[in-house]
């Protein structure tokens, strides 16, 4: 073990102590046992309780009972526990970094990032939630007669299924709008990234939350998640497209809604006319943060051919100088993958390049020395289908470079994938960048960004087209998706029928003639 292995060890026995575990954990049902592990060093960092099936399905029956009364709350308690939330969170951040880092093997930087979007949700929802739910009065079918007005009702209990990549913005983050919504959540995050959400949890209580209403389950994803799927009045997933398509069809199979944030294979577009300095360091943080495990990091450089030497060049510089390592603080850029899992198919994916012709011209190797799960950021290029790098999502510090020739050649390469969450366009011409957003396929695109500006706007919807999912998190439609719409009419003084010694052929002259006066009115 390294001296930064050991110091990251030590932190992680000085963090995770028996109190912690057990002041998190109460509440949880489980009588089988699990456990998370820290990648820094690759041991266990603590024992978690695993729910059985009987117990989920007691978790949502808790859920269900305290649910009506937590939607009873007037929205805007419900939407002062999250302001609260979003203060408490920045005042103890440290606690949560530690605990990110010691979960996930990020950098305190790529940690913090999810400090930043989980406190920017909290306070767009807090502030934002009880007009949005506010129920709106409609034009009815005939004016003044018809009194219309269109309300939001919670789904119920929400599950949720979260991956192990940002557990901080994948639990809290997605948990607010469902909870603010007036729905119970019962959520599955991912065990080895339990602690994280177990903490989120907790701190939602602090700030007011009833504890019934936020249920965590532990265990097998293959095993609890369905499970969650089967009990849930609406499913909210995050994780592979892969689980995602069976997640959505066992929702389907039951006529419950659900929403799909799933993976990407992202395209970042350097276009001649780019601040060659500043698209080259937007690159690297777009390709390495969290080493790579973001599902709208950048796995594909297409760079304009005259300027790609020179792009190149100023990249490579980047690239070679990011310093890696386990180190619990910040001045790290590039932490350990999360997972042997992760790093066996980082490493497939070089090899298969590697073996297929692609020229490494960055990093390339595990690095054990670091630790268990480390991997150098690395860059191929000569890469072209049936390597594995071109299609599939690596999940991990891996980016390819390719050239293209025109606008067009650009497009077309960057639409070329089953996957459309993300991309990234750099130009000094913001017309001509957005005139190229909008021939992508894809849910976000960032001008001069790599993620971070599209992610970060949360009043804005994020998520992805094709293979990258279904529904939106974030914006209206974050929230409102948690929601049934019901439309409340009350009819008055006239049935909407003939009436009053009216005959049918009287009564539908007089309604065509009304019909035409309100399109001339300009009534909607
Ligand atoms: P995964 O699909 O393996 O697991 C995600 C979650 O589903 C975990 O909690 C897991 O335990 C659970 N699960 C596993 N099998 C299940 C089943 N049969 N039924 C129900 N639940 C099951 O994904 P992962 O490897 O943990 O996460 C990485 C993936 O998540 C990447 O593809 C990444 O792009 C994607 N992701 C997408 C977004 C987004 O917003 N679009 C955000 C983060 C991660």
């Amino acid at each position: 073990m390294t001296t930064a292995q050991s110091e990251a060890g030590a932190a992680a026995a000085r963090t995770v102590t028996d109190s912690l575990v057990a002041s998190l954990t109460r509440g949880v049902v489980g009588s089988g046992k699990t456990a998370c592990h820290c990648p820094f060093t690759g041991e266990r960092l603590a024992e978690l309780p695993e729910a059985t099936e009987d117990e989920v399905a007691a978790a949502f029956d808790l859920a269900r009972a305290a649910q009506p009364g937590w939607a009873a709350r007037p929205a805007r308690e419900r939407a002062g526990i999250a302001l609260r939330f979003h203060d408490l969170l920045l005042r103890r951040q440290t606690e949560v970094l530690d605990l990110i880092q010691l979960e996930t093997g990020k950098s305190r930087l790529s940690a913090h990032e999810e400090v930043q979007s989980v406190a920017m949700a909290a306070r767009y929802y807090g502030r934002t939630a009880p007009g949005l739910l506010r129920p709106r009065r409609h034009l009815g079918a005939i004016p003044l007669l018809t009194q219309v007005r269109e309300a939001r009702r919670p789904h119920g209990v929400v599950g949720q299924i979260s991956p192990w990549n940002y557990p901080l913005e994948l639990s809290a983050g997605d948990v607010l709008p469902a909870l603010l919504a007036g729905n119970a959540v019962v959520h599955k995050p991912d065990t080895e990234t339990a602690l994280t959400a177990l903490w989120a949890r907790r701190l939602l209580i602090e700030c007011g939350l009833p504890a019934e209403v936020w249920t965590v389950v532990l265990g097998a994803g293959p095993v609890v998640g369905p499970l969650v799927v089967e009990h849930a009045d609406y499913v909210t997933f995050t994780g592979s497209t892969r689980t995602g398509r069976t997640v959505a069809q066992r929702a389907a199979a039951r006529l419950v809604g659900s929403s799909l944030e799933l993976g990407g294979k992202n395209a970042l577009l350097v276009l001649r006319d780019a601040d060659l300095d500043r698209a080259a360091e937007g690159a690297v943080r777009a390709c390495f943060s969290s080493a790579g495990q973001l599902c709208v990091s950048i796995e594909r450089l297409l760079v304009d051919a005259s300027v790609a030497d020179a792009f190149l060049a100023r990249f490579l510089a980047r690239v070679e100088a990011l310093r890696i390592g386990p180190e619990l603080d910040y001045g790290v850029d590039v932490g350990s993958l999360s997972s042997a899992a992760q790093l066996a198919t980082v490493v497939q994916h070089v090899e298969d390049a590697r073996a297929r012709g692609a020229t490494v011209l960055a990093g390339g190797r595990p690095r054990p020395d670091l630790g268990p799960y480390f991997h150098e950021p690395t860059v191929l290029t000569d890469v072209a289908p049936p390597m594995r790098v071109c299609a599939e999502e690596t999940f991990g510090p891996v980016v390819s470079v390719r050239r293209f020739a025109t606008e067009d050649e650009a497009v077309t390469l960057a639409n070329d994938t089953r996957f459309g969450l993300n991309a990234s366009v750099w130009s000094r011409d913001a017309r001509r960048a957005r005139r190229i957003a909008a021939r992508l396929r894809c849910g976000t695109v960032n001008i001069n960004e790599g993620y971070a500006a599209a992610y970060g706007s949360v009043r804005a919807p994020m998520g992805g087209m094709g293979d990258s999912g279904l529904g939106r998190r974030h914006g209206a439609e974050g929230l409102l998706k948690f929601t049934e719409p019901q439309t409340v009419a009350r009819q008055r003084l006239l049935p909407l029928a003939p009436s009053h010694g009216l005959d049918d052929r009287r009564y539908t002259a007089l309604i065509s003639r009304s019909l035409r006066a309100m399109k001339s009115l300009g009534l909607r």
